[in-house]
């Protein structure tokens, strides 16, 4: 089950801990956590993750103000410093949870959360729903064999090849259905096939391990070993080429 939390700050303390954890400023505009950050501390009790994205987020945000949105996986759980359930937890209290991983001061805490951040609450019982296990015959083709006039759309039609949890996913769906039922010669955009490709999968891992060589990397001494091997290996190959136009050697 996941509980969302929608935040909004424009205190300056706050900013400051964000930028020292994404190490961008969420107020230039530009992505800031990329993608969600994980709360490594927080997995045994709420599974607390947060993410800002491109800001302002609504037209008629206030430019100085970052919207935050923090999951938690585990509602049923104490947290790490409010001990409570987050499930029953006012959006206050919630914030208090996050600001305490982001770093805030304890003593500071308490009062930020109450007069420098907006938070609302958001209970979505039925998004994980998304994240089932399936496999082919579980959900209707968009466009079922015989049909004429009718057709699936939306998240939980079968498409082949495509992740759901995008808003892709459904304008695909919503494509794929117009084009087939009307006859329309026209092609759905495709999948794209990153995962065929390994140029994109070694591209993945730089951006993954922080856009950094691999032997830069914290490895441990058979690791280490191991890359050495691996690397004499490949010299002068075209992986050798590979690795390097990825970034993960230099
Ligand atoms: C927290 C969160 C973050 C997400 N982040 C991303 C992201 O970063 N990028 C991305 O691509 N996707 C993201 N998604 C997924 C994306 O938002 C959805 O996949 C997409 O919005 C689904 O679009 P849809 O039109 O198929 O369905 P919906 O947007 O769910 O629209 C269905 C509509 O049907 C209405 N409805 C339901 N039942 C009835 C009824 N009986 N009668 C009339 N109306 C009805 C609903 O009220 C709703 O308006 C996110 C989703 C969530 C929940």
């Amino acid at each position: 089950m996941q509980y969302y939390k929608f935040n909004a700050t424009s205190d300056e303390e706050i900013i400051r801990h964000i930028i020292k954890i994404c190490k961008r400023d969420p107020c230039d505009g530009k992505v800031t956590t990329g993608g969600i950050v994980t709360v490594k501390d927080s997995v045994d009790n709420w599974y607390l993750s947060w993410t800002i994205n491109r800001q302002p987020q609504f037209k008629v945000q206030d430019k100085d103000t970052v919207l935050i949105w923090l999951y938690a996986l585990n509602t049923d759980r104490n947290g790490n410093y409010v001990k409570k359930a987050m499930r029953l937890c006012t959006g206050e209290e919630v914030c208090r949870e996050w600001l305490y991983h982001i770093g805030i001061e304890e003593n500071r805490i308490e009062e930020l959360a109450r007069s420098a951040c907006n938070t609302t609450t958001c209970f979505m019982p039925y998004i994980n729903a998304f994240f089932q296990p399936r496999k082919n015959e579980d959900r209707p083709h968009v466009v079922p064999d015989g049909s004429v006039n009718f057709a699936f759309l939306g998240q939980f039609a079968e498409t082949p090849r495509d992740t759901i949890f995008t808003i892709e996913y459904s304008m695909r769906t919503g494509m794929e259905s117009v084009y087939t039922l009307l006859n329309i010669d026209r092609g759905v955009p495709e999948v794209w096939g990153s995962k065929y490709d390994v140029r994109e999968l070694l591209r993945a891992c730089y951006y993954a391990i922080d856009k950094k060589p691999i032997t830069d990397v914290k490895l441990s001494f058979k690791e280490k070993e191991l890359l050495k091997v691996i690397t004499k290996r490949v010299k002068g190959t075209d992986i050798e080429l590979l690795l390097k136009e990825s970034g993960l050697l230099e």
